[in-house]
């Protein structure tokens, strides 16, 4: 396939009564999901969606979301989707800078999804096949984008990152990096027809594109979920033929909290082979109990939304004990740099450059950024410090949240493993803190509800275990941290909500 719809052709002949997509309310096998892709092509076309034509599509993870991504792709039209849970100002910002043509919005999937097409005043209305779509033209005006003669290299998807260090930009990635990040990832999951992937992350954000694709390039199912209930997930892994669950970390944290609380005696797994996680930096203590309560190791991915979003995984063959994230896809090249440029030796940390088909086209309508990101010969600075152990990554830290701490480099992700090792501790963010011509270390903390723990305890806690230099100066306890709708930690908020207090 050289389009991201063209990934399920094949099936549509071979098996084409397999099941495709199944959601919280139906299902589709392959040739019911090629004719309704096909029929909701022709709606959008009486919409006036042409090839270029930018589409905002307002849903959670479910089969008419799926539908309208792949007619999208059919239709050479550039796929935006939105996280219903975003705020109205998120939602309008992304519709101001993308031009979008028109808005789509599941309305009977989830309450977010239906405020924000009453906002719009978008009617309910019929798109082919699919009942209860909210559709609203947001702008007539808009220029299309140029079509591209090979479609491999036209824009697939618009992809707004969630802006933990910022603003939003709009990753502009094309069929060919969706393609080859799904292909090379799936690769090493020896994924095959008879795998039922679990796909609770949102289409909305790279990695729920990154799984719906790769399960339908290999023929198997997608089950789509709305949105994560691990009671669901509990029950869906025991009666629904499960093979591979993903998450973030905090996925994880919640599943084994709900069995806790619930009193489960153990999971019944059923037939899941192989359990993910990506995202974030992962808690090894977190990662060990995983183990132990599933009974399968939990495989370390990194990626980046620029990179379609694979740049390395822990292949399930050489499962690891520690954070590493794995290997670096076949096919990517990775550097680490200095900051004077050059590359660093194999043990030591860098900022780790990539090069390869699935870096990104660039930012959407805005030249200097992407110039700034990729260099002319084509890497990819993707932000991040890391080392390599042989063939292996670790991921350090992020270049843009290193303290610099009297001339010391404090790596936040140390401190805050440091710090979750406390049985108080649910989660925390370590920010600096600048005081003249230095940076402070300070840490935030939301602990477990009903928790007596002080922050002189915390500080107990970790001061064994850290050098001076990279002690926290303060932590400070809230009752929530502020986050992503996936759950990442905003720590440019929490950053600022210190500035000027140095
Ligand atoms: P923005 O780029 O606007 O800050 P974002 O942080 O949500 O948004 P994503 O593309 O969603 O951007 O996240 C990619 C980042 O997540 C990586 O650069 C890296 O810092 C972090 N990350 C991803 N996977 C892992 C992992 N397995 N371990 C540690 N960090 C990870």
């Amino acid at each position: 396939p050289n389009r991201i719809h063209e990934v399920i052709d094949r099936y549509v002949d071979a098996t084409p009564d397999r099941l495709a997509l199944i959601d919280d309310k139906t299902s589709l096998t392959y040739r019911e999901l090629d004719r309704s892709a096909g029929s909701v092509v022709r709606a959008l076309q009486a919409l006036g969606i042409r090839a270029g034509d930018r589409m905002m599509i307002v849903s959670e993870n479910c089969i008419p979301l799926a539908c309208l991504l792949l007619a999208a792709s059919r239709l050479d039209a550039w796929a935006i989707v939105v996280n219903p849970r975003l705020s109205p100002r998120e939602i309008d910002q992304i519709r101001d800078h993308s031009g979008a043509r028109r808005a789509f919005f599941t309305a009977d999937v989830s309450q977010e999804a239906v405020d924000h097409a009453t906002r719009y005043g978008a009617p309910v209305q019929d798109v082919g096949p699919l009942h209860g779509i909210g559709v609203t033209a947001l702008n007539e005006e808009t220029s299309a984008e140029p079509v591209e003669f090979d479609g491999s290299h036209q824009v697939a998807v618009l992809i707004y990152t969630s802006g933990t260090t910022g603003t939003p930009k709009g990753v502009m990635l094309t069929h060919r990096n969706l393609l080859f990040s799904a292909r090379g990832t799936a690769g090493w999951r020896k994924m095959t027809s008879a795998d039922v992937q679990y796909c609770v992350l949102p289409i909305s954000h790279i990695v729920g594109i990154s799984l719906l694709t790769m399960t339908l390039m290999f023929g198997g199912t997608v089950r789509l979920v709305a949105k994560y209930d691990p009671a669901a997930l509990v029950k869906a892994m025991a009666d629904e033929g499960i093979t591979i669950l993903n998450g973030v970390p905090a996925t994880y944290q919640r599943l084994l909290e709900y069995r806790r609380n619930a009193g489960l005696p153990k999971f019944d797994r059923g037939a899941l082979r192989l359990i993910a996680v990506a995202g974030a930096p992962l808690d090894l203590e977190l990662k060990s109990r995983v183990e132990q309560e599933l009974g399968l190791p939990l495989l370390n991915g990194y990626g980046i939304t620029e990179c379609s979003p694979g740049i390395s995984g822990v292949r399930p063959d050489s499962p690891r004990a520690d954070h590493a994230v794995g290997t670096v896809l076949p096919g990517l090249e990775a550097k680490l740099v200095a900051r004077n440029g050059k590359t660093v030796a194999n043990g030591e940390v860098g900022e780790l450059h990539v090069r390869g088909p699935n870096v990104m086209r660039g930012y959407y309508r805005a030249p200097d950024l992407t110039a700034k990101a990729i260099d002319a010969d084509g890497w990819f600075n993707t932000g991040d410090l890391a080392r390599f152990e042989g063939d292996c990554l670790y991921i350090v830290g992020r270049t843009k949240e290193m303290i610099i701490r009297s001339g010391f480099n404090v790596y936040p992700a140390e401190i805050e493993a440091v710090l979750s090792t406390h049985d108080a501790v649910v989660q925390c963010a370590v920010v600096g803190r600048p005081v003249e011509g230095n940076e402070e270390v300070v840490a935030f903390v939301q602990l477990i509800k009903g928790s007596k723990a002080t922050a002189q305890d915390l500080m107990a806690h970790v001061a064994p275990q850290l050098t001076s230099y990279k002690r926290p100066s303060e932590i400070i306890l809230l009752d929530a941290l502020p986050a992503t709708s996936t759950g990442k930690i905003l720590k440019h908020k929490l950053a600022e909500s210190l500035r000027g207090q140095g």
